[in-house]
């Protein structure tokens, strides 16, 4: 890909390890992710392990460039578009810019997390014990926050097996939070 800065420099991202260029991984993709690093370290066949390169390389594809003449950052959004930014202290933000460059490569498909947390004892500044939460798209809610175990947990399934029938997650973790230290006492991927 060859494009121009507004300063008139002129990119040419025809090699590898380039000094302007870099690889940016969405947050939302980062399960996805070590899942695949997980896959990787397990016994695969050359196809599989074709396979998972190209995975990898799908997650690792957007990028961003940075001019090295003038300081210009241009970001790749999911779509494979370019933005260009410059930096400012103070201008205000074009009107027409792209605000979800940063979205998963699923973009509006991306699947949510479900995740329960119950901590033992209860911190003085928590007024329950166990909180029950999703986040689907941008939006973060809290299901269920409680002070018994046996419940949590009977409440966490329940909200697990509901979602997962609904293919709305992706990830979805109990995490028990110990003087000492956490563990996770269910974790499921996709
Ligand atoms: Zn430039």
């Amino acid at each position: 890909m060859n494009f121009s800065c507004r300063c008139g420099y002129c990119f040419h991202d025809n090699a590898d390890e380039l000094y302007f260029k870099a690889r940016i991984m969405p947050d939302q993709d980062t399960n996805e992710f070590w899942n695949l690093i997980e896959d990787a370290e397990k016994p695969h066949t050359k196809d599989e392990q074709h396979d998972l390169h190209g995975k990898l390389y799908d997650l690792l594809e957007r990028c961003i460039y940075q001019c090295p003449e003038c300081g210009r950052l241009f970001l790749e959004n999911a779509s494979g578009s370019l933005t260009m930014f410059t930096p400012s202290d103070t201008a205000e933000p074009e009107p027409e810019v792209d605000r979800r460059m940063l979205i998963s490569d699923h973009g509006k498909n991306w699947r949510g997390i479900l995740s329960g947390y119950w901590f033992d004892p209860k911190p003085v500044w928590k007024p329950y014990q166990g909180i029950i939460r999703v986040r689907i798209g941008e939006d973060t809610e809290t299901l269920q926050e409680l002070n018994d175990f046996a419940e949590m947990e009977r409440q966490f399934h329940a909200v697990f097996e509901k979602l997962r029938a609904e293919d709305r997650i992706h990830y979805a973790a109990f995490h028990v939070y110990e003087q000492g230290g956490s563990r996770c006492l269910f974790s499921w991927n996709k």
